[in-house]
């Protein structure tokens, strides 16, 4: 069960720059949700201030109706996945997918198990040994959802996490990530600028412009109310 609730979030970094004005989002259980919008609207900045990676500036983030503004990000049960992988490289695939857990304590067979698992469902058993310069683009980023799939996270967030991949792969990507949704049955928060990876991933898209919210809406609304 995850449902995450904003309620009149803001964001103004230090020098006064606004980023985000009084976001007001519901993100059902279990439900994807993309926020999309161009280059500077304010994505990011509030998908980082429900990981907690941003410090809130107004408003109340709450999940499964506990207020978590002041939690720091270990303890939200989130895990992020980013557009730049942020693998670590001298390490191997099984370390990279480990490490999140290592660092918790987490017993050794239950790493093992969870980071097997993890690779089976994203078909990259048999790149357990490489380092991440032996990937390509894809299997990459393969890696990266795989440290967020073995953390057991209740929430999922993307943060443009196609946008370094070719057109083709990233077509391919986004029938991957929409599958894991469906098997996974976690609640996902996806943040993209491509109007078409909005309309085709999310159940729920919210756009946004100017730090605000636009409209809230399915694909299907939001076409016919353009
Ligand atoms: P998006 O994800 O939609 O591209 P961002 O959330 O990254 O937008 O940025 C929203 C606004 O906040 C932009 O004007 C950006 O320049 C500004 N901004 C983002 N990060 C910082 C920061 N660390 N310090 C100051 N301003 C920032
Ligand atoms: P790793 O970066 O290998 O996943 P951790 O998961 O322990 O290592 O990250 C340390 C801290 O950095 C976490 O407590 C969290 O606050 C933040 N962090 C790092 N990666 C993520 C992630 N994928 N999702 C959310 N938070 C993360």
């Amino acid at each position: 069960m995850a449902k995450v609730e904003l309620k009149g979030i803001g964001k103004v970094y230090d020098g006064n720059v606004r980023a985000v004005d009084n976001a007001n989002i519901v993100v059902d259980d279990q439900e994807f949700v993309v926020f999309v919008g161009p280059s500077g609207c304010g994505k990011s900045t509030t998908l980082r201030m429900v990981a907690g990676l941003e410090e809130i500036s107004e408003g109340e983030l709450f999940i499964d109706g506990e207020r978590m503004n002041d939690v720091p990000p270990k303890d939200r049960n989130i895990a992020m996945v980013f557009q730049n992988y942020a693998l670590y490289p001298h390490m191997t695939v099984y370390d990279n997918m480990a490490f999140g857990l290592k660092i918790r304590k987490t017993d050794k067979k239950e790493i093992e198990r969870r980071v097997n698992e993890a690779a089976r469902i994203l078909d990259i058993e048999k790149l357990l040994d490489r380092k991440p310069k032996a990937l390509s683009g894809g299997q990459r980023q393969r890696v990266a959802v795989g440290r967020a799939i073995v953390r057991n996270p209740k929430v999922f967030l993307f943060d443009e996490p196609l946008s370094n991949l070719d057109a083709k792969l990233r077509v391919q990507m986004r029938a991957e990530i929409s599958d894991l949704h469906n098997r996974l049955k976690a609640t996902m928060i996806y943040v993209t600028h491509d109007q078409v990876e909005a309309m085709t991933m999310g159940d729920k898209i919210v756009v946004m412009k100017d730090g605000k919210v636009q409209q809230i809406g399915s694909p299907l609304y939001l076409y016919n109310h353009p």
